[in-house]
């Protein structure tokens, strides 16, 4: 189990001080950065019978490695979402990939945290250790999150709960308060750069910009056929001229929680270029995004990009998918171009 490049100083830091772990982690920070990864590195190294200090690394032979690569171990846990496990579990993807699935299959379940409860009395399989992952913690519903305070407010021994959260504000203040918080950060430019050019993804620094600086969502952008899309769109609405409803229509053909996170970048780079005078997101279409920016007013702009945080919220349940495109597409013309608000160009 390999972490990635740009989390070796954490890591350092975290297993150097093995001997003071608590009984509870919890990693946050954004997601597509590798969080998952690097609590499943933390799991291996704690449950590896060859484990000799000070090396930094599980050893990757002994029968605890060989169980834990083949996802077996028998004091080892994963808690996820009924709906993840149909999804590979290496990259912590964003959730709006899994927005589509049914709301319950997204929840961490009572019944999930419950079943813990024979793991935990049973005694380890091996070397005295178990661990449990949680991810992304902020799945618990909240009876789930409750059944797990109560664990965590009396530890069992020798027992490891890692907590995986990409948005901990959501999480119980006081679950929060009894683990120890790891704040995961974003890579920097260049160390992400170069994890994408190693991954051979074609022109690095448009995707990584576009996934907000997050490299392994970055990876996940340049594999789907989603740039296309994307392309596409982008270039439907930096035309000069828009008829909104023939822009729903053909908008219908992409999924709506990919239109909307296209419109919210958008929105965001022509704020920014109004007053940085460039695009964060959407690098390859700096110069349209320039164009329309001169045109557009911030406070115009803020209200659009109200009503797209409200439709994002719908997405899970979109009652009528082409009425919120039209919509959408609308008041795109109303508020972003400033065209005839009925749309008649
Ligand atoms: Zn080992």
């Amino acid at each position: 189990m390999n972490i990635y490049p740009w989390q070796e100083n954490i890591w350092r830091q975290l297993v150097s001080q093995l001997r003071g772990w608590p009984n509870a982690f919890l990693l946050k920070g954004r997601s597509g950065i590798g969080k998952l990864v690097f609590a499943r590195a933390m799991s291996q190294y704690l449950l590896c019978e060859a484990r000799r200090l000070p090396s930094l690394a599980a050893c990757g032979k002994c029968q605890g490695c060989l169980w834990f690569a083949n996802g077996n171990h028998p004091d080892f846990r994963l808690l996820e979402p009924a709906a993840y496990s149909e999804h590979a579990e290496e990259t912590d993807t964003d959730e709006k990939t899994r927005n589509t699935e049914k709301k319950t299959g997204n929840q961490i379940s009572i019944e999930q945290i419950r079943e813990l409860d024979n793991f935990i009395n049973l005694t380890s399989h091996r070397n005295g250790y178990k661990v449990i992952l949680i991810h992304p913690a902020e799945a618990m519903n909240p009876h789930a999150a409750n059944a797990l305070l109560k664990t965590l407010e009396e530890p069992p021994g020798n027992t490891l709960f890692i907590l995986v959260s990409h948005k901990p504000q959501r999480l119980l203040p006081t679950i929060v308060s009894r683990c120890r918080s790891v704040a995961m950060l974003v890579p920097g430019r260049e160390a992400a750069l170069k994890w994408l050019v190693q991954q051979s993804v074609n022109e690095p620094d448009i995707v990584l910009a576009q996934a907000g600086y997050a490299p392994l969502a970055a990876l996940e952008i340049s594999k789907g056929e989603s740039q296309e899309q994307r392309m596409e769109f982008l270039q439907q609405i930096s035309a000069a001229k828009l008829n909104p409803l023939s822009l729903a229509e053909s908008a219908q053909q992409y999924p709506l929680s990919d239109i909307i996170n296209w419109l919210q970048k958008w929105i965001c780079d022509l704020t920014y270029c109004k007053f940085a005078g460039k695009a964060r997101y959407h690098l390859d279409f700096t110069e349209k995004v320039q164009m329309l920016a001169e045109r557009a007013n911030p406070l115009d702009l803020a209200h659009y990009y109200r009503e797209l945080l409200e439709a994002q919220r719908a997405v899970r349940h979109p009652l009528n998918t082409r009425l919120v495109l039209e919509q959408l597409a609308i008041s795109y013309c109303r508020w972003v171009l400033n065209t005839d608000r009925a749309g008649n160009e």
